[in-house]
């Protein structure tokens, strides 16, 4: 079998988007897994649609899950340059003349207006779909020279040939078939001369010895125009794999306006998830490896990825596994290196940096992903009102006495270690133990009845604090 080469082609119109970021994804898998080259290419054809940093934002949100492209715009190999279809005209232009030459295409002078006008008719008679009218097809040599003589602007269509089947074995969802009878002839090079995706795709496919494609079912119905042109060229097409959608918790196809979900790989890049468990995650929608197993690393994704396991259902996008995955990472990360991470999101929290270290460490098993931290930052900055159920436990008899009994013997050294002897003697002196013991401290000095380690979490609200919540509570009680 020649080497595996696959590639992932964006149009680059926006940011790189989580359901791109997955097809980019098992394209990668499927390469590494087959010691095969990973190529970028990028599809910027459709000029009035592309971002400025499009292109750029794709390279480094794959970057950034640790997906590097083995040849790019960045990075091209001789043989196969240059990667943006805008670079590549001269190659389309010249497939499209041999493709009129041998009477496969042909020039259409129709005007947009007139094809709106042919649409309509169609639709108005009830015609469930609509197709071009081969009014073009049928000029004689001499009508179309006449045209070119006017310098008439044109189109180049295909001629979808009668009566053909075209077939393929999809890695995915098995034998796919589309008939000839149900398409109408195409354009492949509109007006301005700029190819069309279904016709630069195959002129690159082709040329850059493409060998597999994975991509999104949004595609599967070009894939017969793709390989019509395989065909009349007398090429050898790659192998494809239509995936299934990806899908929200309500099972609605994943939208970029759809707000309950980011859209984004760099929302996630900013919110603080670790880019190993992005990969993960997105290498869990729509594949599954086999056994009960969800955490692996990016090496040991490459080993086990297998094609026949890609699912033939659409995968919902499960924000909670999301969370879940992420969290298993950061359990396998240091202190030192939580609170590298986490740190930044606090700039704002005008706090001594020890006091910082000490809230993020309280915390790092709660939070989600590492701006998650600004979530439970408020209870320590202000007063945070008491729920009714944190009011019964300052109401219970032993409450009050346990708060001055911690009064009188608040540390002026302020330190974990100096408050749990503090917190001995409340116990001693008071005689009070157990839930009243403990939920009553919790309440008297945090007003939550639940939170993190009470020590630290006594520590973090300060002595100014619990000096002013404790004496205003004793002498109301
Ligand atoms: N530029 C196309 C897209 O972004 C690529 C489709 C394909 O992989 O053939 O959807």
């Amino acid at each position: 079998m020649s080497k595996v080469r696959v590639r992932y082609a964006p149009s680059p119109t926006g940011n790189l988007h989580i359901g791109n970021a997955r097809t980019a994804l098992f394209n990668y898998l499927y390469a590494k897994h087959h010691d095969g080259d990973f190529i970028l290419r990028i599809e910027d054809t459709d000029i009035a649609r592309n971002v400025e940093h499009g292109e750029q934002n794709q390279i480094e949100g794959l970057e950034w899950m640790g997906i590097y492209a083995d040849e790019s715009p960045l990075k091209p190999n001789e043989k196969y340059a240059p990667y943006r279809q805008m670079e590549r005209l001269d190659m389309y232009r010249g497939i499209a003349e041999y493709l009129v030459d041998q009477g496969f295409a042909y020039k259409c002078f129709c005007t947009p207006e007139e094809l709106e006008e042919d649409y309509q008719k169609q639709k108005d008679a009830g015609h469930a779909s609509t197709r071009y009218n081969l009014k073009c097809y049928n000029l004689d040599p001499h009508e179309v020279k006449e045209r070119e003589e006017q310098k008439l602007p044109y189109t180049i269509r295909l001629h979808v040939p009668e009566g053909r089947v075209y077939e393929f074995e999809d890695m995915i969802r098995g034998h796919v078939s589309f008939e000839s009878k149900d398409m109408g002839d195409w354009v492949i090079v509109k007006q301005n001369g700029i190819p069309t995706y279904n016709f630069a795709v195959v002129v690159d496919d082709h040329s850059m010895e493409i060998t597999h494609v994975l991509r999104g079912e949004e595609h599967l119905s070009n894939t017969p125009k793709q390989l019509m042109i395989y065909d009349m060229m007398g090429w050898e097409s790659p192998q494809y794999g239509h995936m299934t959608l990806i899908v929200n918790e309500n099972h609605k196809k994943l939208s970029k306006r759809d707000e309950s979900i980011m859209q984004f790989i760099e929302q996630y890049k900013d919110a603080g998830y670790l880019p190993d468990a992005m990969f993960n995650f997105l290498s869990l929608l729509g594949w599954s490896p086999e056994g009960e197993e969800e955490i692996f690393s990016h090496q040991e994704l490459v080993k086990i990825f297998d094609e026949k396991r890609l699912s033939k259902s659409p995968s919902m996008f499960d924000k909670d596994k999301l969370t879940w995955i992420n969290k298993e990472y950061m359990k396998t990360l240091s202190d030192e290196e939580i609170i590298t991470l986490v740190k930044p999101y606090l700039k704002d929290i005008n706090k001594p940096s020890e006091w910082l270290d000490t809230f993020i460490l309280l915390y790092r098993d709660q939070i989600g992903y590492a701006s998650d931290i600004v979530n439970y930052v408020d209870m320590f900055l202000e007063d945070v009102e008491i729920t009714p159920e944190a009011n019964e436990v300052l109401e219970w008899e032993t409450t009050p006495v346990i708060a001055k009994v911690l009064l009188d013997n608040l540390p002026t050294e302020w330190t974990v270690e100096n408050l749990k002897e503090a917190f001995n003697v409340v116990k001693k002196e008071s005689g009070v133990k157990g839930k009243p013991l403990f939920m009553g401290l919790r309440v008297v000095t945090s007003h939550q009845n639940h939170g993190p380690d009470l020590m630290n979490t006594m520590y973090l609200l300060g002595r100014d604090t619990l000096k002013q919540r404790l004496e205003s509570y004793v002498s109301k009680h």
